[in-house]
């Protein structure tokens, strides 16, 4: 039986940085993960390939829609679904063999098998046996399902089946408007199918802040997705390869049926704790099957840590990557910890949206007083240069301090804008301190400064 001194369970962006960062620490590592291919969720059917693929149908409609304004004519661009999944499958491939890559250089054991607990100090992957001081479990999670809608993978589809159609399905259901259904939906609507997303509640990727929510909302409707909000699916069945959704609107009460070629269930992910073998040591799961650590990403049974999806918190991989720095950092005996505060969060559709920090319901229901700052992209140079003005810049600073407690993106590069804010809540800087940086000319950025400006003077030079 061999020993190590690390077992991570879970090769996601949980479990491979845990194993890299504790090997490059001195420790001696192995790490399982069922999978073939390293990376988890996030390289083999999440962020990467989800977002290959919007960046491939992003390029195909703007070829269609912005190229003539800039004097450019292309007859009638065409594209290849079988050529773009290639270009997806290659992205996947690479990145995960650089993980593989990184494996062999940092000496780290790979196992590949599912991996169960023998007891407290050792894992069972088939028939062999191994065992460590510590083991980090980073299983993350898997999509959920509903009891009345069944994945085939074929017609009713996860994340992972939308990501892989053969062809454009001409109807498209995406049942939960969070932002893997808008993401996904966004892909297939600009490949050309008509999507419609039906949404339980009564706005679209609800931990967003609320005003960015609506106008996000209407964004999308202008690009031709369909929304039915406060809506039920009450029944999905197959039938003659069509998809028969019974919807019920919970404002009227009254029932629709829609047939589609594909629906995509959506609805949120279930951290994977199945198999573990968690019951024979006593590992605590709460009411959502999220496992329970404390401040040190301890379970209830000494030595073993738990990261990434698989207990509380957002479910994105740079949190599973912080967390798993983190509990390294502890189990090497150092102080490892994450500020939650300071978690970004991006939806790669068109326009992006990104956010860090509080929404303007949270400041609301925890009675924080706060000054706001709101600057539009149509008021930016560069947004007026490249043609995409939609959007807007908002900042939320403390009444008092002017800190910064949050900050929301909508437009062009909202995911790469917001490092700025992550860094200044990272710093706890005020918005005074933005709003006096020199910002480069002409650059989407500058948006940020006319934000952080109106926050703390009421005014700013462009608007
Ligand atoms: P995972 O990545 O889920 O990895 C867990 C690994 O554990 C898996 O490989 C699994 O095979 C393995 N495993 C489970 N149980 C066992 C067992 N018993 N034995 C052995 N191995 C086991 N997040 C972002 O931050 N940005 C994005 O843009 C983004 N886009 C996404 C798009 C989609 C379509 C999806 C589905 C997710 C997306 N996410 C995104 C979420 C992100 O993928 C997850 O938050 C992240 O992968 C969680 O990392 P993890 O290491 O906790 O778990």
């Amino acid at each position: 039986m061999e020993k190590f001194d690390l077992l991570v369970i879970g090769g996601g962006p949980g479990g491979y940085v845990a194993a890299i960062s504790a090997a490059q620490n001195g420790l001696k590592v192995a790490c399982i993960d069922k999978r073939k291919s390293l990376g988890g969720t996030c390289l083999n059917v999440g962020c990467i390939p989800s977002k290959r693929l919007l960046h491939s149908s992003k390029l195909y409609k703007e070829i269609i829609n912005d190229s003539i304004q800039h004097g450019i004519q292309i007859k009638k661009p065409t594209f290849d679904l079988l050529k773009m999944m290639e270009g997806k499958n290659n992205t996947v491939e690479k990145l995960t063999k650089g993980i593989e890559h990184l494996f062999k250089k940092n000496n780290i054991k790979r196992i590949i098998g599912h991996a169960s607990f023998d007891n407290d100090k050792m894992v069972k992957v088939d028939d062999n046996k191994f065992s460590a001081e510590n083991i980090i479990i980073a299983t993350g999670s898997r999509p959920s399902e509903l009891k009345n809608i069944k994945i085939d993978e074929k017609y009713i589809v996860s994340s992972t089946g939308a990501l892989n159609f053969e062809k454009i399905p001409k109807k498209l259901a995406i049942i939960g408007a969070g932002y893997i259904g808008l993401e996904l939906g966004s892909v297939w609507s600009r490949l050309g199918a008509d999507v419609t997303v039906i949404e339980y509640g009564n706005s679209i990727v609800p931990t967003m802040d609320a005003d960015i929510s609506n106008n996000f909302f209407k964004e999308l409707q202008k690009q031709g997705i369909n929304f039915m909000l406060e809506s039920e699916v009450i029944s999905a069945n197959v039938s003659k390869n069509k998809v028969f959704l019974n919807i019920k609107s919970m404002e009227n009460n009254l029932e629709d049926k829609i047939i589609f070629d594909k629906a995509l269930l959506a609805v949120g992910r279930t951290p994977t704790t199945n198999g573990l073998g968690l019951d024979n040591l006593n590992i605590g799961v709460n009411s959502k099957g999220y496992i329970e650590v404390n401040q040190f990403y301890e379970t209830s049974c000494k030595g073993i840590y738990a990261i990434g999806d698989v207990i509380e918190g957002p479910m994105l991989a740079h949190k599973a990557s912080a967390e798993a720095e983190a509990v390294v950092d502890i189990i090497t005996g150092r102080n490892g910890q994450v500020n939650y505060n300071a978690i970004p969060a991006v939806v790669y559709t068109s326009p992006e949206v990104a956010w860090v920090g509080k929404t303007k319901q949270e400041l609301d229901k925890y009675n924080i007083n706060y000054k706001e700052g709101k600057f539009l992209f149509s008021a930016n140079s560069r947004s007026k240069v490249t043609g995409n003005s939609s959007g807007m810049v908002k900042v939320y600073s403390h009444i008092d301090s002017n800190k910064i407690l949050g900050a929301h993106i909508m437009g062009e590069h909202a995911g790469e804008l917001i490092g700025e804010f992550v860094v200044s809540i990272e710093m706890g800087a005020s918005a005074e301190d933005i709003a006096l940086i020199c910002h480069a000319h002409p650059t989407l950025s500058e948006s940020i400064k006319e934000a952080a400006s109106i926050a703390s003077y009421g005014k700013t030079i462009h608007s």
